[in-house]
């Protein structure tokens, strides 16, 4: 017989946007939780993350509402000196255990069902002890799984390797106890930026990696998204170039080349044009090191490694049993179909603003409890599918000045999204104004130049698509 468990929402996965979500249904209404998660701790992915990765954004903006993350540190050293702290993978697990022991289950409304697969139907079962769990759910059941991230960890390379070759995923490196005479790095994405770097940073040359890029990417300047008065300046030329760049441009590559010049997006090879984007932001630090790897193989992807030779889509280059080669191919930005957020008795927790997951899930925890009909709620909170190619580039930004529009009209969400410790986009540039004639003068101002932001955008996007 089934042990049955009673919630207002059963939300299956513990990631961090689930616990971005349960932190705001705690902490602004009277509804209980129960999370069923198959990791033993909360944070999801992170779980099984690299142990060298770290957040690729301030950590300021990372987490839930009720809690910060890091103390707003600018770093003092290191690839990302002179910005924001970035927190590590064990900052992050251990900032989910305290959210957990010292504030959800105290409010004795939140209850945690780790190392247990969810089966559908309200129904989960512990890994360890085989019980199984039947949820009598009052509410909703929130689907935390949908964005499905991918760590190189969970899963073996997607392509043969012989038993000669060995070919690792970035977390075996740390454990690493003789080194190699040359390095291969696999993969177009921040994972293999990291793990480029990690070897740098270590004392390889460039000259010992040779890395397999498939697609070059635009990459964002981390510098320009900084929160806080300190670099309110830097902000603001950010957001004007971008502006600029967005009005004056006739075609798409004109944008990508405004965008260029103008410092917003960065490429590792002036000479390649990028066909991606997937929000991976980087340091000038960081340019400069890859900048360094004159080996970069662009021949597609890789379909299977053999004794003395790499095969890829466009050819095949030489490699041999002396050389490491670090597998980076992990999708953990995968570009989903969108599916309405609120539908019935069900929520799947989707971004709602480009690859801001944690924030989106706060801010739908918010409005599920704040608005009443789903349609209403999914106006609000309109999916925006992680971008994959240069061109969702203006599709993610698009969609970002449309919700702006739309949640800067809306008083009561202008009102909740002023106080958000995670929409720290909000932060960026001046301050906000104080008093209420004072905000709405402000955004009138900031509704227009998103207006023709997004009317651009729609105009380039239509004639890039013929
Ligand atoms: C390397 C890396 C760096 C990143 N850096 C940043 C950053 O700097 N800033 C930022 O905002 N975002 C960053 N992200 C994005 C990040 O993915 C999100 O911020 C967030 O962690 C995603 O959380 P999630 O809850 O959607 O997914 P997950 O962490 O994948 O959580 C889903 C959970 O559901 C569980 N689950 C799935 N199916 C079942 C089932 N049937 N039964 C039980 N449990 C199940 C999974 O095991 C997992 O624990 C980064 C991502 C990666 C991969």
């Amino acid at each position: 017989m089934p042990i049955p468990v009673e919630a207002d929402y059963l939300i299956v996965g513990g990631g961090a946007m689930a616990f971005a979500f349960a932190d705001t249904i705690i902490s602004e209404t009277d509804a209980s939780i129960a999370v069923v998660d198959r990791h033993h701790q909360p944070g999801g992915h992170w779980n099984l993350a690299y142990p060298f990765v770290r957040l690729h954004q301030p950590s300021s903006g990372y987490g839930v509402e009720s809690r910060a993350l890091g103390d707003d540190t600018i770093d003092a050293h290191g690839w990302n000196e002179g910005l924001l702290e970035l927190a590590s993978t064990g900052e992050i697990l251990s900032y989910y255990d305290r959210l957990l022991n010292q504030q959800l289950i105290p409010t004795k409304r939140f209850s945690y069902f780790p190392m247990a697969e969810y089966e559908g139907d309200g129904k989960f079962v512990s890994i360890v002890s085989g019980r199984e769990f039947q949820a009598v759910v009052k509410r909703k059941t929130v689907d935390a799984t949908y964005q499905n991230v991918t760590v190189p960890a969970m899963r073996r390379p997607p392509f043969p390797t012989h038993e000669a070759i060995t070919c690792v995923s970035p977390d075996k490196l740390v454990r690493m106890r003789a080194g190699y005479r040359n390095y291969t790095v696999i993969g177009a994405g921040k994972t293999a930026i990291d793990a480029c770097l990690w070897l740098m940073g270590h004392g390889v040359n460039a000259d010992g990696i040779r890395w397999i890029m498939p697609r070059d990417s635009w990459l964002v300047n981390r510098a320009y998204s900084q929160p806080g008065a300190q670099f309110a300046d830097v902000a603001t030329a950010y957001m004007t170039a971008q502006f600029t760049a967005i009005n004056e441009a006739s075609s798409a590559p004109e944008l990508f080349d405004g965008l260029e010049r103008h410092g917003n997006l960065l490429r590792i090879d002036k000479t390649v044009t990028p066909t991606m984007y997937r929000c991976a932001t980087v340091s000038e630090k960081e340019l400069t090191a890859l900048r360094s790897i004159a080996s970069i193989i662009r021949m597609g992807r890789v379909n299977e490694i053999r004794e003395d030779e790499i095969i890829l889509e466009d050819g095949a280059i030489p490699t041999s049993a002396d050389e490491l080669h670090i597998d980076c191919t992990a999708d953990g930005l995968e570009k989903r179909p969108s599916k309405p957020v609120f539908d019935g008795d069900t929520l799947t927790l989707q971004s709602v603003r480009p690859c801001q997951q944690v924030f989106s899930a706060a801010f739908i925890g918010h409005v599920e409890h704040a608005y009443d009909r789903d349609e209403k709620k999914n106006e609000i909170c309109a999916p925006v599918p992680h971008p994959d190619t240069d061109m969702d580039w203006l599709r993610v930004t698009k969609d970002f000045c449309r919700s702006e529009r739309l949640w800067g009209a809306d008083q009561r969400l202008r009102d909740w999204l002023v106080r958000s410790r995670l929409n720290w986009v909000w932060r960026l540039g001046p301050s906000l104004p104080e008093g209420e004639s004072a905000l709405k003068a402000f955004f009138d101002s900031r509704d227009q130049v998103l207006a023709l932001m997004e009317g651009k955008l729609d105009q380039l996007l239509a004639e890039a698509s013929g």
